[in-house]
């Protein structure tokens, strides 16, 4: 089997290979070669010492040196080369206490998580395959290197791993790598945050978050999202709806655009249904105020989960508004982008737009069409750059300052005031016309609103 492996990375491993060392791409770069994916990223594992891959490279970077890892820098490209190691002990399902430097690569192919990475690949010697990676490449087949149990044992994480491959690849888990998740799911706990996110995002963000369902069916999501196992027994008897929450979740997820911070929020958008539901004299559930409830949820998940700020704010407002339903007219759509946010709103109309197609099929269509309306009123305001924002206001605080207005907070209010009696009518963002319509309401002048009341009426806001 031949691979196509980028120039550099040859370079790399010709040079370690020149200098009598062993050198060779390693792990999930070879997999995706394989699989004619593009690999994110070229790792080389080698028998040569940290210290003998610096002397051999002009830039290196130490990344890891304690785990053998070295940056070689080739122009702006950094590629991670790492000694042949052996883990050693592991303590409590998580990282190895130390590691051990060895000279054999079968080896180092043995601590790897799975057969489909842990294939080593250079041009002298081929593809080495020591654990039948390929086999469970073409059968589709995520399988453990080695006895399922003991390297779940090691490293809980590998069991998240084993389902967000599955996810980015579409493949099975072969049975016993799944009994042994079953088995041994809950050491997930002692895994850290940091850690559990980034797989969770990888999982989500791939073709098939909806293989989250197995990880629901193995127990791995009472550990790491137990809120998640909530709305899968939370039924939904409504005639919008034909699914439980969570299983509407899971189908709104495949109606989703890869996009990290949209499928976070269509995964939150209603975890708070459990928590406010009614059920009706006919039998009917009602779910009120559950996007507020589930924006709170996603909030505490997302924190406790180590999210940063900025994804958690925007995964949080997108949560609030999802079942925001504006007026169709110019006027209400034009106050909508004003309280979700220009940088928001067309992720709004994705996210509603998969909240939709996974509800009842036969109630769909009038939905879509409004939600069709509301793009397209969306499009018009944005191509007369109408007024949406405090910043497109004719009027700044400074102007209202400058017409005699004390500073301080009350200001806020009053461009509110006439921001909303733009977003109402766009004509009306005036300099002129919105200092005096401030005047008039506010009263601060009785000269300026004599003014006010010698124009024509027309003139008049
Ligand atoms: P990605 O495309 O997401 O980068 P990857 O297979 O390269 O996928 P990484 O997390 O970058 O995954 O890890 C690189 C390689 O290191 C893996 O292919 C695997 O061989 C090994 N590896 C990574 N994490 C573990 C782990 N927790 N246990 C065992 N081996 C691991
Ligand atoms: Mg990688």
């Amino acid at each position: 089997m031949q691979i196509q492996i980028p120039e550099k990375v040859n370079k790399i491993i010709r040079t370690l290979a020149a200098a009598g060392h062993e050198a060779y791409a390693v792990g999930g770069c070879v997999r995706d070669a394989v699989l004619g994916r593009e690999p994110a990223d070229w790792d080389i594992t080698t028998s040569a010492l940290p210290m003998e891959v610096k002397a051999l490279f002009g830039r290196t970077i130490d990344t890891g040196l304690q785990h053998g890892t070295v940056t070689v820098m080739l122009g702006q490209e950094g590629f991670e080369v790492t000694t042949y190691r052996v883990d050693g002990e592991y303590e409590d399902c998580r990282h190895p206490k130390e590691v051990q430097f060895t000279r054999s690569l079968t080896e180092d192919l043995k601590r790897r998580d799975f057969t489909i990475n842990a294939m080593a690949y250079n041009e002298e010697a081929g593809l080495v395959d020591a654990f039948d990676g390929i086999a469970d490449l073409r059968k589709g087949v995520i399988r453990c290197v080695g006895r399922a149990e003991e390297r779940f044992m090691e490293d809980a994480l590998r069991m998240l791993r084993a389902i967000r491959f599955s996810a980015q690849l579409g493949f099975v888990l072969e049975e016993k790598t799944r009994a042994a998740i079953t088995k041994l799911c809950g050491n997930l706990k002692k895994v850290s945050a940091e850690r559990i996110q980034a797989e969770l995002v990888k999982l989500l963000t791939s073709p098939h978050p909806e293989k989250l369902r197995e990880a629901w069916e193995s127990g791995i999501t009472q550990v790491v999202l137990p809120e998640f196992d909530v709305c899968m027994a939370c039924g939904q008897n409504n005639p919008h709806h034909i699914y439980s929450v969570g299983e509407h979740t899971l189908h709104a997820l495949e109606q989703t655009e890869a996009d990290k911070v949209l499928r976070l929020a269509v995964l939150f958008h209603d975890f708070g249904k459990p928590q406010v539901k009614t059920t009706d004299a006919e039998g009917i559930d009602h779910f009120k105020r559950h996007p507020e409830v589930s924006e709170e949820l996603a909030g505490k998940i997302l924190r406790r989960l180590k999210f940063d700020n900025e994804t958690t704010g925007q995964v949080k407002k997108l949560v609030w508004c999802h079942d925001y339903h504006p007026a169709l007219t110019p006027a209400g759509v034009r106050r909508a982008v004003n309280r979700i946010g220009e940088e928001l709103f067309p992720l709004y109309l994705k996210v509603q737009r998969a909240d939709i197609l996974a509800q009842n099929p036969a109630m769909q269509e009038p939905k879509l069409q409004a939600l069709q309306e509301v793009g397209q009123l969306y499009d018009r305001i944005r191509q007369e750059k109408e007024c949406v924002t405090l910043k497109q206001l004719a009027v700044s605080g400074r102007d209202l300052m400058e017409a005699g207005f004390a500073s301080g907070p009350g200001l806020g209010e009053i461009l509110q005031y006439l921001l909303e009696l733009v977003l109402e009518e766009p004509k009306r963002n005036r300099k002129d016309r919105l200092l005096q319509e401030a005047l008039r309401r506010y009263k601060i002048s009785d000269s300026a609103n004599e003014a006010f009341y010698d124009m024509d009426a027309d003139d008049r806001i």
